[in-house]
């Protein structure tokens, strides 16, 4: 152990943190030396971290661009700073600040000059090329860190820093409007939230996925249809009941999802795809050219979209399911998630008493 952190309220200098340390083996629970804040950076003591399906293929390395073991995942983490680097004047120490996929990036170049900063090619990702909030403290930068609003439920606000910021701009990206029907594929940790989102924006809701419990935790929260895509043709149910929905969001973890998007929509739509799973889907080129499809893929939002989506949240409009477990049953998390038996978002939370509690 060779860094302290100076004036900080931390009350130790080790933390624990979930590790990859190979792609597809579990992570393993290791006990660090507290990182020191750099220059515009706060260390801030976790309470919540929400489990995103983004960290399952992070500890996979699924995708062409791959983390770097050992690292430690995590995008959706919400706590409380405990000790400032140079430079930061905005935040202070105990104020309440989370950590986001899109966790620096340049500043500078032309995407971030014209409000795509989430296209930055200078950015560095929470919980992928920075270690992120599945340990007991983390690293932010104050610049791009997400501000909890006040009075927030730490278990619940913690989705909204990936999962809600996502599909928020996803939805916006669909360019559905007021009383139009938006269709979302796969009711999981992000499409639970959408349907949530999209009913606030005044959007009518056609859910789909593969999971009965999933489909009735949607129309639950406000779907008027819900089709399982095992069961039934999409595109003629979802002909017959909307007439063909005007914009599609995929947050489902299979490839034919992206594929069956095409059915649902009406001419003129646009689908949308925040889902990222390994692999590639078939499209029909006739049906994309003669009716005026489009598709597109969104990735997380700015700092803008995030303080939007977040204000969603302060204002009671959307309330992420959310269920909590402890640091050490991550690798459960992460079986129960291949396994596609999580209803809504697995938030780990790192507070005294919830740690104390048995397993549940
Ligand atoms: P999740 O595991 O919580 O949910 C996935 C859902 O997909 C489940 O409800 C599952 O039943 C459903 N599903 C599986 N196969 C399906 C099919 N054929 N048709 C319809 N539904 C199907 O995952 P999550 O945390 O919601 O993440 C979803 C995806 O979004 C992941 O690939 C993740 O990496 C990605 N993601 C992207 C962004 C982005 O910015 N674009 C941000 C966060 C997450
Ligand atoms: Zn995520
Ligand atoms: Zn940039």
């Amino acid at each position: 152990m060779t860094d302290t952190v100076d004036n900080t309220y931390a009350t130790t200098d080790v933390m624990q943190a979930a590790v990859v340390t190979e792609f597809g083996a579990p992570l393993e629970i290791a006990t660090l030396a507290l990182p020191k804040p750099g220059n515009r950076q706060a260390l801030v003591k976790l309470e919540t971290t929400g489990v995103c399906h983004t960290d399952l293929h992070a500890a996979h390395g699924d995708w062409p661009v791959k983390p770097q073991p050992p690292f430690i995942p995590g995008h959706e983490g919400c706590g409380t700073v405990v000790a400032l680097g140079e430079g930061v004047d905005d935040i202070q120490v105990g104020d309440r600040i989370g950590n986001v996929w899109l966790w620096s990036a340049c500043g500078e170049c032309e995407f971030c000059r014209t409000g795509w900063e989430t296209l930055c090619e200078s950015q560095r990702n929470g919980g992928y090329s920075v270690n992120g909030s599945f340990g007991t403290y983390m690293l932010v930068d104050t610049a791009y860190a997400a501000r909890i609003p006040d009075g927030a439920d730490p278990l619940e606000v913690a989705p909204i820093l990936c999962a809600g910021v996502t599909v928020y701009k996803g939805l916006k990206e669909t360019e559905a409007g007021p009383g139009e029907w938006v269709a979302i594929s796969g009711i999981g940790g992000l499409g639970h939230i959408a349907v949530q989102y999209a009913l606030a924006m005044g959007l009518r809701v056609l859910a789909v996925d593969v999971d009965d419990s999933k489909l009735a935790l949607a129309t639950e929260l406000g779907a008027e249809i819900a089709l399982n895509a095992r069961n039934v043709d999409l595109a003629v149910e979802a002909r017959k009941a909307t007439g063909g929905v005007h914009g599609v969001l995929v947050t489902a973890v299979h490839p034919q999802a992206f594929g069956q998007a095409v059915g649902l929509v009406r001419r003129g739509g646009t689908i949308v795809f925040n889902g990222l799973p390994p692999g590639d889907f078939p499209a029909p080129i006739f049906d994309i050219v003669l009716n005026r499809l489009t598709i597109r893929g969104s990735i997380v939002g700015t700092r803008q979209d995030l303080a939007e989506a977040l204000d969603f949240y302060a204002r009671g409009l959307i309330r992420p399911k959310v269920t909590p477990a402890r640091l050490d049953e991550v690798n459960d998390i992460f079986e129960r998630m291949k396994r596609g038996q999580i209803d809504g978002r697995m938030v780990i939370d790192f507070r005294e008493d919830a740690i104390d509690q048995p397993a549940r």
